[in-house]
């Protein structure tokens, strides 16, 4: 998989790419990244790469035709990408998207700064994604969430290829409570189940117990959730329990 990133602020991904799982899989030839500064493909001497409103108003909108330029640069050393416009107007990303997304073979996300890109580069991008229902200086952070959440689901990237399967989200539901020594911490034990030895009543356990803590956290997930006939057996316990 082939992340190239168009972004003005470069710098900030050195850090990020460049420590544990996604270095190892650069490594390993799993991922490669290509950060591209969206400066150089600007026409000008002054590589202007925003300009004021049209119709006024606050702050600095990101010209088109250097991202375009970007592109088109891009299109012709790799072929055509995914192109992903990271903006909080776009729709919310989820893990099932992270699954999606890993099955591409290159993807191109495209990073806002100031008040945002000119409309007109929504006319270039197939997707335009939000990590979230809040503000940020850009684009950047957004795009290293994508990375990092994808990158998990590329065969070898993750050292157990278990662990996605049981991670909050799989499923629609939250993960359950995990524990790791002392078995005792200030009067607080670990649940007896879980030292037993016993792999089907551990199973049962964590399988409950990530159904409660789903319906009690997150009950908007359940509308999602597809329970099997042991499901809905610890469903009704749980319900049971909670009203009790
Ligand atoms: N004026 C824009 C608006 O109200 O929609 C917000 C611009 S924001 C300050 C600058 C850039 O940060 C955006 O172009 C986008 O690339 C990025 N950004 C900010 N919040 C984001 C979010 N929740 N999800 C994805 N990208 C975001």
């Amino acid at each position: 998989m082939i992340f190239t990133v168009l972004t003005l602020f470069p710098a900030i991904f050195e850090s990020p790419l460049n420590e544990s799982i996604l270095k190892k899989a650069r490594e390993n030839n799993l991922i490669s990244f290509n950060i591209v500064n969206i400066r150089d493909f600007a026409n000008d001497v002054h590589k202007t790469c925003d300009d004021t409103p049209y119709g006024g108003g606050p702050g600095m909108i990101m010209k088109v035709e250097p991202i375009y330029n970007a592109m088109m640069h891009i299109e012709k050393t790799f072929g055509k990408p995914y192109y992903i416009l990271l903006t909080p107007q776009g729709r919310l990303f989820n893990q099932r998207d992270a699954k999606r997304l890993s099955r591409k073979n290159h993807l191109c996300l495209i990073c806002g700064r100031y008040e945002g890109i000119d409309e007109r580069i929504t006319n270039f991008v197939d997707e335009e994604i939000s990590i979230g229902d809040y503000i940020l200086s850009g684009g950047e952070i957004p795009a290293l969430v994508l990375i990092d959440s994808i990158s998990r689901y590329i065969p070898g990237v993750l050292g157990n290829k278990d662990s996605i399967l049981h991670e909050s989200h799989e499923d629609n539901l939250l993960e359950y409570p995990q524990y790791t020594r002392p078995e005792v911490f200030m009067d607080m034990a670990v649940p007896k189940v879980l030292l037993s030895g016993n792999h089907e009543e551990i199973r049962k356990w964590r399988r409950k117990e990530s159904i409660k803590k789903t319906i009690i956290r997150r009950p908007d997930l359940m509308e999602r959730f597809k329970p099997d006939k042991e499901d809905e057996l610890f469903i009704r316990e749980i319900m049971e329990e909670l009203t009790e």
